[in-house]
């Protein structure tokens, strides 16, 4: 039976658009409590990649779950549109630097190029999520853009303010010179934003005013040195002035000696850093300042450098404070692109990362330079453009998360997280340590930061709403982007003019804004607002512990006091085939839109959702996990449906889909199917996708190799009985099932699977399958049977016998004999024996003894008990001790071994023991080739087409005694196997079909012919 899933999907496909199944299965639901889910929006300027497609089917799995389950689950798409990613496209493609914030004309020729580009891949992104088979609403997507969305976050920003916490400040932080933006320090923690780079440190002479020495301090950003204005040293620590022989005095700490050759130099003085606070040095440069003076601060170590730090507070946190904290002032002769200012003579005009080496080469002229040398350190990079990022006091609006810690750490309490260690331990260090977040960017295409200044008397305001605006502007607000909200501008109180600071807000401040920004809260959907806060679950990658799951857990917490989301699934991130990062440069993955192609979607979603992935780790990715899913679940379940209805339809059989067999198997296989659901039910409890399709995998196996092998004899028979009408329903009772339980996780297969089965509703329309009575008894019965069909396999495999061999007995331990009585007969068919018996399973084990142990307490004696041992002559005792002649060795002092199959035709596992007569005589062996000729009869039958028992005449021709013989006992078997009315001699006239085979140890010419 040949089927192609993938022409197969593309019918289903084309039903749920034709009959807008989604539609209807949110409609069926429009009053039943919700279950809210938060899809963080994508950037479209770019194709979905894995990471998307992995967070897609996650996105589908767990809504199309909850509505089966009863609940309404809005599904609402959503764009993310502004941010670095699209203007450095605009940058890129139009040839459009970034434009000056006063330059209104330009700002809006760069934002309207921006806008024609956000959304340029919004149909191809709607092609692919729709092939996979998510079901989203695109129709009434938002997007982060709308003057809606903006005016909730305009708000957000100001109720913030209006709780004291938003400030303006000057910080010192990560700064990419490239995108001439802040990042926030959640940003600098993005994956690969750390990596090991070269730079030049130099160690330089800071004369002491009115001594002949000077303070060593050593750097590795040289080009801040212009802007030097403080030494700092630690208050206790040992700091020693040495002396060369031609008299050069220099000052450093004592730990740092040994980095510097100076053994030659001779120790004058030494000295606490505390004495050495309050001096004053001479700067390398004069720009800024003639003299600078010596700070005491505990920060400073001697486990790099001199134990001796330049400081320049535009450049360094610590710094900063520690000048702050002593008054001392700095200055920053660093641009915003990078460049130093004009107030710094030959060196203006460098990039900062150029700047190094010209400034060595000054410090070196004026005999300021004591060593230099290289230094490889890890430093952070931008994660946009990849330039290294610098330290840079920047002033912008400030959210004051450090001032939320306590609440951060107890609203995240309350989240599920998936894998749990992320979210209790990690997530929670990292809110523990919270520091305050940079939220605005000297950008032009973004939210605006909502803030209104008075260059007369320096009054501000904060506008959190669009009325409020209009009312103070007297101006209609139609766009919230530079430069349409720029042009308003507010009567200050002072007579003067408020304009509008120019920075836009940080996009990570919009997206973590999505729960109530997307319904336009506080301004509309109130109710609505009501019933889906806190979000049920989310699921991304973990970086976006870092970022939107963050941002989203701050705003959350700050305006309204809870969680954003009570479930998160972080998956982690997927490797390219050799385990090195996705490259389409290196090709080391395989194409996805190729593998649907191949495969179907529910092949990928099956290999994606159950890699190791899903559990947070990073995980290699190949093609073959997504063959496998067809081998594994695909085609065993299209086979057994396939066979059951097909049959049924022979039969003219219709279920009345109220099973009530009363037979074990029956009850057994529905039993099963209701272990099924509830396994899955927990499994996503647990948000454990690898596990859901695990128990779906072990059904669909289950089902085939062993249920509908046992119901194949009743199948075949060619009345409708009552037995038969039972195991129709027993059987399509549990395909019914698990068409419903596999639907979520395969909704291609399981609708097409569901329509088979004669359905006409779709599966997703369907309510989750309710608990049904389980028989425990007869499950439990079945699972043992199933073992020791099992166990009889592995003998004849590890004896090389093949399964279609008769043999004459079989032994069975550990059944109870009630059981084993009554299976007997299936017994005997499935492990093709002519007798099952029990036996007792004590000699399946060899005693060991512990040489080491006993060689020491029985000294000679030893050899006696092992002579005792190797007869067989010892009593095992029930506390697991062994007496031998005489003597009791401890339980600690021998260990068991099972004897393997091919010691004795046994295997055991679990208490059961099987054990296989292997011997062959004549009518075994004749037997076998009875059966193996009716196997080739019947594919013989397959080849010709013919229907299931359709008489045919059926020759066998081959020159061997042992031929004769065989046909002689089997030949009326054969016949009757195989629907013929006997087994000819001779060659047909005009076979259908013929072929040959080895049979009984000759070549057999085999041919059919229609009766
Ligand atoms: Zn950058
Ligand atoms: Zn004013």
């Amino acid at each position: 039976m040949s089927v192609d899933f993938v022409s197969l999907e593309h019918s289903v496909l084309a039903t749920w658009n034709r009959e807008r199944t989604f539609q209807q299965s949110l409609a069926q639901r429009a009053d039943a409590p919700r279950y809210v889910f938060y899809d963080g929006p994508p950037f479209a300027t770019g194709l979905p990649h894995y990471g998307h497609l992995l967070t897609s089917y996650m996105k589908d799995v767990v809504p199309r779950y909850q509505t089966m389950r009863g609940f309404h689950v809005p599904r609402r798409w959503g764009w993310d549109c502004h941010g670095l990613p699209v203007e450095l496209e605009v940058e890129k493609e139009h040839g459009l630097a970034s434009p000056a914030a006063s330059d209104g004309s330009a700002v809006a020729a760069f934002n309207d190029a921006c806008r024609g580009l956000v959304l340029r891949y919004a149909t191809e992104w709607e092609g692919v999520v729709s092939r996979l088979g998510r079901w989203v609403d695109f129709d009434d997507a938002y997007s982060t853009m709308d003057p809606e969305y903006t005016e909730s976050v305009v708000w957000a920003f100001a109720e913030l303010h209006r709780r004291g916490l938003v400030y303006e400040g000057q910080k010192v932080v990560a700064y990419c010179t490239r995108c001439q933006t802040p990042l926030s320090n959640f940003e600098t923690r993005l994956d690969d934003s750390y990596r090991e780079r070269v730079d030049l440190a130099v160690t330089v002479r800071f004369p002491l005013v009115g001594e002949r020495a000077s303070l060593l301090a050593w750097t590795t950003t040289p080009w801040t040195l212009p802007a030097n204005a403080a030494l700092a040293v630690h208050p206790a620590l040992t700091y020693v002035r040495l002396e060369s022989l031609d008299g050069d005095s220099v000052w450093l700490a004592e730990a740092a000696r040994d980095r510097y050759e100076l053994a030659v130099w001779v120790e004058r003085e030494r000295c606490s850093g505390a004495e050495l606070a309050g001096r004053v040095c001479v700067p390398p440069f004069d720009y800024f300042a003639s003299s600078v003076p010596v700070l005491a601060a505990d920060w400073v170590s001697a486990s790099d450098g001199t134990g001796v730090v330049h400081l320049a507070p535009a450049f360094g946190e610590e710094d900063q404070a520690t000048c702050a904290a002593h008054g001392v002032h700095g200055e920053n002769h660093v641009r915003d692109d990078g460049t130093l200012d004009a107030r710094v003579g030959n060196l203006a005009g460098l990039d900062v990362l150029a700047a190094n080496e010209p400034v060595a080469r000054a410090l070196a002229a004026s005999g300021r330079l004591f060593a230099r040398g290289n230094v490889l350190h890890e430093y952070p990079h931008c994660w946009r453009c990849d330039r290294p990022l610098v330290y840079r006091a920047v002033p912008s609006w400030y959210v004051a998360a450090s001032r939320l810690r306590e609440r951060l750490l107890a609203c995240n309490a309350k989240v599920l997280w998936v894998p749990a260690e992320l979210g209790d331990k990690r997530f929670a260090d990292w809110l523990a340590n919270a520091r305050d977040w940079a939220v605005s960017r000297k950008r032009s295409w973004g939210a605006p930061v909502p803030v209104w200044r008075c260059a007369a008397c320096t009054a501000t305001r904060v506008v959190g709403s669009r009325a409020e605006l209009e009312q103070l502007s007297g101006r209609a607000v139609t766009d919230w982007h530079r430069p349409a909200v720029d042009e308003h501008v507010l009567p200050c109180a002072c007579g003067g003019e408020q304009r509008r600071v120019p920075d836009v807000l940080d996009c990570w401040f919009e997206s973590g804004a999505m729960p109530f920004a997307s319904l336009h809260v506080p301004f509309e959907n109130a109710e609505l607002f009501r019933a889906s806060f806190p979000g049920d679950f989310v699921a991304e990658y973990v970086a976006q512990t870092r970022g939107w799951f963050y941002t989203m857990l701050v705003l959350s917490t700050a305006l309204f006091d809870e969680p954003p989301f009570r479930n998160a699934v972080c998956h982690g991130v997927l490797l390219g085939e050799d385990g090195r990062k996705m490259s389409k440069r290196l090709r080391n993955y395989p194409d996805p839109t190729q593998l649907v192609a191949e495969h179907g979607s529910d092949a990928l979603r099956v290999a994606l959702l159950t890699s190791g992935v899903v559990s947070g780790a990073d995980a290699r990715f190949s093609a073959a996990p997504v063959r496998d899913a067809v081998r594994r679940l695909h085609l065993p379940w299209w086979n057994v449906v396939h066979l059951v209805t097909a049959y049924a339809a022979g039969d003219g059989f219709v279920p009345s889909r109220t099973p009530g067999g009363t037979s074990v198997l029956d009850r057994a296989l529905w039993s099963e199917a209701d272990l099924l659901r509830s396994d899955v039910e927990a499994a996503m409890a647990d948000l454990d996708f690898a596990r859901a399709y695990a128990k779906l995998e072990d059904f669909v196996t289950t089902l085939s190799t062993w249920y509908v092998r046992l119901a194949k004899p009743t199948l075949w028979r060619d009345k409708l009985d009552d037995e038969k009408r039972a195991t129709y329903e027993a059987l399509f009772g549990a395909l019914d099932q698990l068409a419903l339980v596999a639907a979520p996780f395969l909704p291609f297969l399981a609708d097409a699977m569901y329509t088979a089965l004669g359905h006409e509703r779709s599966v997703h329309l369907e309510d989750w399958p309710k608990p049904r009575e389980v028989d425990v008894a007869a499950v439990a019965d079945m699972r043992r049977l199933r073992d020791v069909v099992r166990l009889a396999r592995s003998v004849r495999e590890n004896a090389n016998v093949k399964h279609r061999q008769p043999l004459r007995l079989a032994r069975v331990a550990g059944l109870p004999d009630a059981m084993l009585d009554e299976h007997r007969v299936l017994l005997e068919t499935e492990l093709n024996v002519k007798r099952v018996e029990r036996f007792a399973a004590t000699a399946q084990r060899a005693l060991l003894l512990d040489f080491a142990k006993l060689g020491r307490r029985l000294r000679s004696q030893l050899a006696t008990v092992k002579a005792a041992v190797d007869a067989g002559d010892y009593r095992e005792k029930s506390d697991g001790s062994v007496e031998v002649s005489g003597v009791t060795l401890a339980a600690d002092e021998v260990s068991w071994r099972t004897l393997s199959a091919s010691e004795r035709g046994t295997a055991s596992r679990d208490g059961l023991v099987v054990s296989l007569d292997l011997a062959l005589d004549e009518a075994l062996v004749r037997e076998a080739s009875a059966r193996e000729l009716v196997r080739v009869v019947q594919d013989l039958r397959k080849q010709a087409r013919l229907r299931y028992g359709e008489p045919v005449t059926l020759s066998v021709v081959g020159e061997s005694a042992e031929l004769a013989a065989m046909l002689e006992v089997h030949a009326p078997w054969v016949a009757d196997q195989c629907s013929a009315s006997h087994v000819a001699r001779v060659p047909l006239a005009s076979p259908l079909r013929v072929t040959t085979a080895e049979l009984c140890g000759t070549s057999v010419t085999l041919s059919l012919a229609q009766a």
